[in-house]
């Protein structure tokens, strides 16, 4: 599962007590564990080992260095979808021919980066698009890779803002277009179009959606004829954690599922998990600044905020609080509200939870996937530092802001 753990009642980061980190890092702090989010990886991996496929990590989920090296050093690719995701990837030491690109809207500089940093393929969501690769290709005198992107119209079962593979979506080309795209591939000469590629939402804690979707694109392969050459089947991400009571699928719950139609496919598997292998290797740690009583509500007012964790904003998203030291007097409804001038700032709503007072700390928990990387500056909040564990020991993988970060690039005229 994951490395915090409590012993005689206190918070830890594997062999690290988390209130000793507070005192040396600061808060609010981002905690990863090196031991959870490797051991996510590997059992992915090793679910699947029978078909060896390429695991891409979605860069978007949490894009610290440190945290990109980790699985690369563990023999993860990359899944980006920007200019500067490619930049951090080749900057964590990841090969380029182990990266995969996609978005709606990479411009001609992200794409003329990505063709000359030689990744192993794009993965293309419109004609427009592919037209855009096909030329800058061209200028470079290459036959670039390309996966078409399949919108293949499956309900993904989670929350509407996380759904990416409804015909209604932006994302990807629709089956009867690709086989058009695919049929007139002699027009793009530039364009080696070797994969399918598949993104169906996030956070989908059963197999059926990915089992609809894949049988789909799978059925589609088989429908193309047999010199269209295609390689590559991507699965793209989405697995979902468990951050309150889900129950999803275990990895290998889920390589049974899908196993059986990937070896039947015959190509060659490439998978893009984020959340899954980083979900739950991270935490939020937040002091409380003071608790507020008004007439209907108690408030826990820390020094974390939605600058921080977008997520219960954004999506109405649950984490779990914890106290780093177990607290005795019972429990108390209570919101965990952040300082920003926004009612939707908030980390925790109508919760029972232990009588925090001044001063005390807190874990968000699940916190290490679209935390730090969705985090912003608003209300010139400096953003947060994050520190990694490794056994015993924690160190610094950002450091925390500071007031001049926040004018760094302003210009008084
Ligand atoms: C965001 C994204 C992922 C990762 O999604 P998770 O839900 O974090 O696993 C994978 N592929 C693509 C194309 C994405 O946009």
């Amino acid at each position: 599962m994951h490395d915090f753990v409590r012993r005689n009642g206190r918070l830890y980061c594997e062999g690290v007590d988390l209130e000793k980190a507070v005192s040396e890092f600061g808060t609010p702090l981002f905690v990863y564990s090196r031991n959870t989010l490797t051991g996510h990886f590997l059992k992915l991996k090793d679910a699947f080992r029978e078909i060896d496929p390429l695991i891409c990590y979605s860069v978007k989920a949490n894009s610290n260095l440190a945290i990109l090296k980790t699985l690369v050093q563990e023999g993860a690719g990359l899944d980006i979808v920007s200019g500067g995701e490619l930049f951090r990837a080749l900057k964590s030491g990841c090969p380029p021919e182990k990266i995969v690109y996609a978005s709606v809207g990479k411009t001609d500089r992200e794409i003329e980066e990505a063709v000359a940093g030689k990744i192993l393929f794009f993965n293309v969501e419109s004609e427009p698009e592919m037209e855009r690769i096909g030329l800058i290709a061209r200028k470079y005198g290459r036959r670039v890779k390309i996966a078409l992107r399949i919108n293949p119209d499956v309900e993904a079962k989670t929350h509407k803002f996380i759904t990416t593979g409804k015909i209604t979506n932006k994302f990807g080309i629709d089956l009867d277009n690709a086989a058009r795209i695919i049929r007139l591939r002699a027009k793009y000469r530039s364009l080696d179009i070797c994969g399918l590629h598949m993104h169906i939402g996030s956070q989908i804690t059963e197999g059926e959606p990915f089992l609809a979707a894949i049988n789909k694109v799978a059925g589609f392969a088989r429908s193309l004829s047999a010199d269209a050459d295609i390689r590559y089947l991507n699965i793209g991400g989405g697995l979902g954690i468990i951050y309150d009571r889900e129950n999803p699928q275990t990895a290998l719950a889920f390589s049974r599922k899908v196993l059986p139609v990937l070896k039947k496919s015959g190509f060659k598997i490439i998978m893009e998990p984020g959340r899954f292998i980083c979900g739950n290797a991270g935490i939020l740690v937040s002091r409380v600044i003071y608790v507020k009583r008004t007439p209907l509500k108690k408030f826990i007012i820390v020094d974390a905020g939605m600058n921080d964790l977008i997520r219960p904003a954004l999506y109405g998203a649950f984490h779990r609080i914890e106290p780093l030291k177990s607290m005795r007097g019972g429990l108390e409804r209570a919101d965990v509200v952040g300082p920003i001038c926004e009612s939707g700032d908030f980390l925790a709503k109508d919760r029972e939870l232990p009588r925090f007072k001044q001063g005390d700390c807190l874990a968000v928990m699940s916190a290490g996937a679209y935390g730090f990387s969705m985090s912003s500056n608003y209300n010139s909040r400096p953003r947060a530092a994050e520190i990694m564990v490794r056994g015993n020991h924690a160190v610094l993988i950002r450091r925390r802001e500071d007031y001049a970060d926040l004018v760094r690039n302003e210009i008084v005229v």
